[in-house]
Parts: structure tokens; sequence; C-alpha cells
């Protein structure tokens, strides 16, 4: 059997907005998009051992050894300054840890779990560690029934997918732009890799999610209507949830973006109900 390491930034083990029901999350390190709009920037990078976050941070959890950062997490108060501070965005917080490892996590939080999710940073840029780690829950009896999905910005190819699909229960994908352009701007890349994700996904019954964030002034939704609501009309029965930005956690100029109001989300529900989208969902809360 194997036993394949991840770098990961963080495990949750009870999560209820990480997917349906309470789910353990799982949040890979490292990101092949760059949006301006990342709630968690410091997901998207890898550490280079730099040791620029070391003498910053205040409770001396972070020394230098042999070249490497090293974090000691029984001094870690979770002060968050190392995150601010690092030019790669990236955390020293981040653990190398391997398929057993995880394992046993899962395995302590099964009693109270319905099944677990995989998210970012992007899960798939860690693939073969993914669909090891799913495999291996699909193969242990105590484990089989609980639900494997991954929280996906899209851009991972589609023989990757055919590589999941086996052992992946679902997928739930942003959309954050309509427009080639726009998602250039707002992600750093187009976005027809993520159409053709979303698209091949949905025909393989595996589209749990389309995902879309309203940003006020910064979404092109609303002017790409009629586009967008034939897209996901040809995706099938698909639930679509509608998000709403808000600029807690981010940085850079999107600090100073307004936060979506339930009127700019009533916008774009109607604006899609109208086209036959109904299966929507809506933010439980606004920031
Ligand atoms: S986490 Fe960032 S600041 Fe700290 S050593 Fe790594 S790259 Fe440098
Ligand atoms: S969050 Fe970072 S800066 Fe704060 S105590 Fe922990 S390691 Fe140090």
């Amino acid at each position: 059997m194997s036993n394949r390491c991840a770098l990961v930034s963080k495990i949750i083990p009870f999560s209820c907005v990480d997917g349906p029901g309470s789910r353990l999350a799982l949040f890979l390190q490292g990101c092949n998009l760059r949006c301006r709009n990342c709630h968690n920037p410091w997901t998207i990078g890898r550490c280079d051992h730099c040791g620029e976050c070391v003498v910053h941070c205040p409770h001396e959890a972070l020394t230098l050894q042999a070249g490497r950062v090293v974090w000691q997490e029984s001094r870690c108060q979770q002060c968050d300054t190392c995150l601010q501070c690092c030019p790669q965005q990236a955390t020293p917080m981040a653990q190398t840890l391997d398929e057993e490892t995880v394992i046993n996590h899962i395995a302590a939080a099964e009693p109270f779990i319905e099944g677990i999710t995989i998210s970012g940073g992007e899960a798939t840029t860690q693939l073969p560690f993914v669909a090891a780690l799913f495999r291996r829950v699909k193969q242990t009896p105590a484990l089989r029934h609980l639900t494997c999905l991954i929280d996906s910005n899209g851009e991972l190819g589609l023989s990757g997918w055919e590589k999941l699909h086996p052992v992946c229960d679902g997928v739930m994908v942003d959309l954050k732009a309509w427009g080639d352009e726009h998602h250039r701007w707002l992600t750093g890349r187009d976005n027809a890799r993520i159409k053709a994700s979303i698209r091949w996904l949905a025909q393989h019954q595996r589209l749990s999610e389309l995902r879309l964030l309203v940003i006020p002034e910064h979404s092109d939704y609303l002017t790409s209507i009629e586009p967008l609501s034939a897209f996901i009309a040809a995706l099938g029965d698909v639930p679509v949830r509608l998000n709403a930005f808000h600029a807690h956690g981010v940085y850079g100029e999107a600090k100073n973006w307004r936060s979506a109001r339930p009127d700019d989300i009533q916008a774009l529900a109607d604006a899609l109900q109208a086209r036959g989208i109904t299966r929507l969902i809506h933010p439980a809360l606004y920031l």
C-alpha cells in the first residue's frame, strides 16, 4: 500500500461549511491561480525557507535549522504574524503529512462526520496524494461510507479528473468569472480549462456543486447572463451556490472592495431564475 505525502496547511476535523453535513476538511498548500479575492492567500505559495518570518514571530515558535524553517506547534499562539510578512504567500506552519497520518485523523473524526473534503490552496495540485487518500478511504471498511469530495478551482486537466473519477464522489467547482479576459484579470488565468472541467464533471455525475462568487462591481455574471445561463442549463440538474464576497481575510486591493449584500445576490438569482436556473443555494450569512 502506498504512503504518499502531502504539504498540508490545515486540518479541520469538523467543518459544516466545506460540503454537505459535518466533514473533515483537509487544506492542501499551494494553488495554481492567483485570485485577487483569495480569502486564504497564505495557502497559495510554497515556503522557500527564506527565514523572514522567523524574526517576526512574537512567540518564538519559529527557528531556522540547517537552512529550513521549523514551526513549534506547542509555542504557536496562532497570531498569524508570520502569514502577514511572508513574501511567498506561504506559511511556515504547513506540514508534510503522510497518508497514514491523515487516515488516522479521519478515523478519529469518523463517528462525527459524513465525509471528507479536500480543499486548499488547490487540492488537485497534489493529485497523486488526493487519489491515493480517497482510494484508501474507499478500501478501509470502517471508513468507506464516508463521502470523498474536492473543493476545486477547476484548473485540473481532464486526464486528472479521469484518474480521480473512480474514487471521488463529487467536486465543488468555482466559476469565478464568465469572460476569459475578466477571469484572467481576477485570477491570473483564463477559464477555458475550468469550463471544460465543469462540463466533464457534470457529464460524469461528479459535479456536486457549481459556485458563483458575487463581487459587487467586479463580477461579470450579469453582463454575461445569456451565455452563463445557457452553460449552466446544459449541465443538467446541478445545484448552483451563490457566494457573497466579503473583504475579511483578503489582501491587496480587494480589501477595499465592497462586500456583497442580499440585494446583489438576489439580482443574480432573479436573472438566473428568469432563464430557468432554479436550483440555487443562497448564502447562509453575509459579513
Ligand atoms: S513561510 Fe514565508 S517568510 Fe517564512 S520562511 Fe517560508 S517563505 Fe520565508
Ligand atoms: S502564527 Fe506564526 S507568528 Fe504567530 S505564533 Fe504561530 S508561528 Fe509565530
